[in-house]
């Protein structure tokens, strides 16, 4: 009898737990980015389903020779690509957790103590990052759902709740804003939210990549002027390419002016904000009315964990919440139904997790991790700076280094573009180091974003002796 049961459940937990611990152990002896070809997992795979039942040690083998060289090691101290996906054990331990009470914590009902952990660890957030205090939070999985959330209840608020109830037939035509850097989950907000790609309007930005201001208020004129509806302003505090952090004071007081829902992205940076010496980013945030962060980028709670805050959270519950019959409660009213703050009716028990970590790292523990890593960038710029082969293209922000390969006598574009997508092609093909790069106003390089769990500075040197060495290997 192959099917697990509590005592074969046992024996084998306790030996995947093994396995776990070894892994992280021995994460580095991994190559970062996987380095199979398409197809070469899916053709491994059996065609059809067993008929009968396989033994968990089987499976587990399968799971070691075939998948895992499929897996690409973001827990790897030499992950520095994107943003990170980024664990710690006291979230791994709560993602057990969770996974044994399989609760779906979609109502209070179903599981009290998720809700209130919810709303607890929200408010500690708030606390740590210096939120608005008369703020909600609720947990989202992504920080695109969030900023869809935000979205469609500027809508819904603006249009008096009309757009859920008749439709878009006599509303008029709704306009949304942000920067040419601004991260992409906001396309697929608009899109979704039914306003039509062509209404969301990317202004141009700064040489430091922040939106320009005047452009926005011009843009916004401009619309109001040919009879469009401005509804909403996204700002990155922290753009994606270059971790680049819009300035929210003069965008809150336009949007206060011209009455736009003001929604601030900081799905990476945002975790910074535990940092005191940090806290000018949020500067004039009593202007906006919605914010997103993801603890799941940079403060070491597993993926996924999106934490959004909201101004007016009595709007948000209106944009969303249906009643039908077999979810009605007697406590309704009287507790947070998280179902109603947002777009799943099912929701997992992230609060546990964040729950785990906060108290395990400390609020001092994880601001002593978070300044370790900006320090590590600060070093890794100035090796940067110091080579004469290479330069930064964008200034370091936070934990994140912006640079390419220069080599002396080097000028023209299309040839150092080549050069440095050759250069991380190479380097992610050894299997040392995960990095990923952008291309800003013609201009490709390499983006390190330090802030992986485990990363030390012997890792940094390493990276950068690998990559100046294999940059020299191109001449
Ligand atoms: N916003 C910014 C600035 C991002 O960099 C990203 C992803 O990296 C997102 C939003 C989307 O995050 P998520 O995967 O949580 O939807």
């Amino acid at each position: 009898m192959n099917q697990l049961t509590n005592k074969t459940f046992r024996k084998a937990a306790h030996e995947l737990v093994d396995w776990m611990a070894d892994y992280i152990e021995n994460v580095e002896q991994y190559p970062v980015k996987s380095q199979v070809k398409p197809k070469e997992i899916y053709n491994q795979i059996p065609e059809n389903p067993p008929t009968e039942s396989e033994e968990v040690a089987a499976i587990f083998e399968d799971f070691k020779n075939i998948i895992l060289p499929g897996i690409t090691h973001w827990q790897s101290p030499n992950f520095y690509a994107y943003f990170p996906a980024n664990s710690s054990y006291p979230s791994l331990l709560a993602e057990m957790l969770m996974s044994t009470l399989a609760a779906q914590c979609m109502i209070w009902d179903t599981s009290p103590a998720a809700a209130e952990l919810e709303e607890k660890t929200m408010n500690w957030l708030k606390q740590m990052m210096t939120l608005p205090n008369d703020w909600q939070g609720v947990i989202q999985d992504t920080a695109s759902t969030a900023s869809l959330a935000a979205l469609l209840t500027a809508r819904e608020k603006l249009s008096d709740y009309q757009v859920n109830q008749e439709g878009f037939e006599n509303t008029p035509k709704y306009r949304v804003y942000c920067s040419t850097q601004t991260h992409s989950s906001i396309d697929k907000a608009v899109k979704i939210a039914g306003l039509g790609i062509e209404n969301l309007v990317k202004i141009a930005v700064n040489d430091d990549c922040t939106i320009n201001v005047k452009a926005l208020e011009t843009a916004i004129q401009d619309d109001i002027k040919n009879g469009f509806q401005p509804l909403f302003v996204m700002l990155a505090l922290g753009t994606t390419s270059t971790i680049a952090i819009d300035n929210v004071r003069p965008v809150g007081e336009i949007c206060q002016k011209y009455n736009i829902w003001l929604h601030l992205d900081a799905a990476y940076a945002g975790s910074a904000l535990i940092l005191p010496e940090y806290r000018d980013m949020i500067d004039g945030i009593e202007l906006a009315d919605s914010f997103v962060f993801n603890p799941h980028k940079w403060l070491f709670t597993n993926f996924d964990c999106s934490a959004y805050f909201v101004k007016d959270a009595d709007a948000l519950i209106h944009t969303f919440s249906v009643l039908p019959e077999y979810l009605k409660t007697k406590t309704r009213g009287q507790v947070n139904d998280y179902r109603d703050w947002g777009i799943p009716l099912g929701r997992r028990f992230r609060a546990l997790k964040l729950w785990f970590v906060i108290r395990n790292f400390g609020v001092e523990g994880l601001r002593e991790k978070l300044r370790f890593h900006i320090d590590l960038a600060k070093a890794f710029e100035a090796k940067v700076v110091e080579n004469t082969n290479f330069e930064t293209v964008y200034p370091r922000s936070l934990n994140g280094v912006f640079f390419r390969f220069k080599p002396e006598g080097i000028e023209d574009l299309d040839t150092l573009n080549q050069l440095n997508e050759k250069l991380l092609l190479l380097l992610n093909e050894s299997g040392k180091m995960y990095l990923s790069h952008t291309k800003i106003n013609g201009v490709y390089f390499i983006r390190i974003i330090i802030a992986q769990t485990n990363v030390t500075r012997e890792h940094i040197d390493n990276t950068w002796l690998e990559i100046c060495r294999v940059a020299e290997s191109l001449g």
